[in-house]
């Protein structure tokens, strides 16, 4: 193809497809690739079921149903206290989508953007794909706190955005109100925008609260919160989530979204709506459901040669294996599952410099059965 030319020419095939992957073909118990191994609650799958039966359908408002804009309105009003109108929420097809779309809407060409590493796989590729590129602070373990200073010091007159993401995926921490003041100073004397990714909202643990950008209105007339209902209702593949934002940039965003999916499946959009409306207990619980499968498995790991860092949020913990392996962090995921039957996901794809650390990431959104037996593998090397 002589005049084909890729716009992503150092991507390869994403982490998580890889090791979901090679764990189904060693049939090893799959801690790698975030997603629950218990079902999405039948109430949720009743009320989407029965739009299906109804014949609700066709294309959902590109915007998404007024039902479910409402039903955002009122969760964000309840946990964050934030007054939002219609315009400022877009349903989107998931949490991936809306960042994209969020960095279309903000990201021209040469414009540059500051990423926190590890950072999430879809952020650098989004950017790239508007011409921008992205300036990477790297975080330290074990507690991978954010400079601020350096933050300062990265900021240039091509800087347009930050992008953040609290609860941390994948290292389990959580923004304090003292970043999100540190954040405030930094966008509003640069005149910068923000893009917040939250798809872990409602997963915090040890009683911290969720520092969601929709709780400082100054921070927020520049920003774009995202998040995902796959997260919070256990569904990852119907692919729903949203995004807020101050009036103007939900105008842009809107704009491009259309172009995009158009409009995410209808029937889910119903459920879900309902879902927040009769049984909202669910997103309350979510924390301490999730807290339990942490202590769990920490507790089964304290037995082996993994040293479990502290998580404070998300379903992910990350661990040290120094004392079981000198191989790097990616042949040591390969080696497990290949060889033990357990697979787990490395922390150097999210780094654009390999900090070669020996850290690998567990998700424990899984049965405690499932965690347990993971355990007892583990603990024997
Ligand atoms: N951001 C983060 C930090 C995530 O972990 C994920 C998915 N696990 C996403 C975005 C994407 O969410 P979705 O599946 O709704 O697209
Ligand atoms: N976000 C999920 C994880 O961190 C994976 C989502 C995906 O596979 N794209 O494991």
């Amino acid at each position: 193809m002589a005049n084909f030319k890729s716009k992503l020419q150092s991507v390869g095939t994403s982490i998580f497809t890889e090791m979901s992957m090679l764990a189904n073909q060693h049939q090893a118990i799959n801690l790698s690739q975030g997603f629950p191994e218990f079902d999405t609650p039948d109430f949720l799958k009743q009320e989407t079921q029965s739009a299906i039966e109804k014949g609700i359908n066709q294309y959902a408002p590109s915007i998404g149903l007024e039902a479910l804009l409402t039903s955002i309105q009122s969760l964000v009003s309840k946990f964050y206290g934030a007054k939002l109108n219609l315009d400022n929420i877009t349903v989107t097809s998931g949490a991936t989508e809306a960042l994209f779309v969020a960095i279309q809407t903000l990201v021209s060409a040469g414009d540059e953007v500051i990423v926190f590493d590890p950072a999430y796989d879809s952020y650098e590729p989004s950017v790239n794909l508007a011409g921008g590129k992205c300036v990477h602070i790297p975080l330290e373990a074990p507690t991978y706190q954010i400079d601020w200073e350096k933050v300062k010091r990265a900021v240039n007159v091509k800087t347009k955005a930050i992008i953040i993401n609290t609860p941390h995926n994948p290292t389990g921490t959580i923004l304090s109100a003292s970043d999100l003041n540190e954040l405030t100073n930094i966008v509003t004397q640069n005149n910068l925008y923000l893009i917040s990714d939250e798809v872990y909202e409602f997963i915090t643990f040890d009683g911290n609260r969720h520092e969601s950008v929709l709780r400082y209105p100054e921070l927020f007339e520049r920003s774009f919160v995202v998040s995902s209902f796959g997260k919070t209702f256990h569904c990852t593949g119907w692919k729903l989530g949203y995004c807020v934002a101050p009036k103007l940039l939900s105008a842009e965003f809107r704009k491009i979204d259309q172009y995009v999916t158009f409009s995410s499946f209808t029937p889910a959009q119903i459920g879900i709506a309902s879902m927040l409306n009769n049984q909202i207990n669910h997103v309350s619980e979510l924390s301490g459901f999730y807290q339990e499968k942490r202590d769990r498995l920490v507790k089964a790991l304290e037995g082996s040669k993994f040293k479990t860092l502290p998580s404070k949020g998300t379903y992910f913990v990350l661990a040290d294996y120094s004392e079981i392996s000198e191989l790097d962090d990616r042949d040591f995921c390969h080696w497990l599952t290949k060889e033990k039957g357990v697979a787990l996901i490395p922390l150097s794809p999210f780094y654009e410099t390999d900090p070669k650390q020996n850290i690998v990431r567990f998700c424990f959104a899984k049965n405690d059965q499932t965690l347990i037996e993971a355990a007892n593998i583990l603990t024997l090397l």
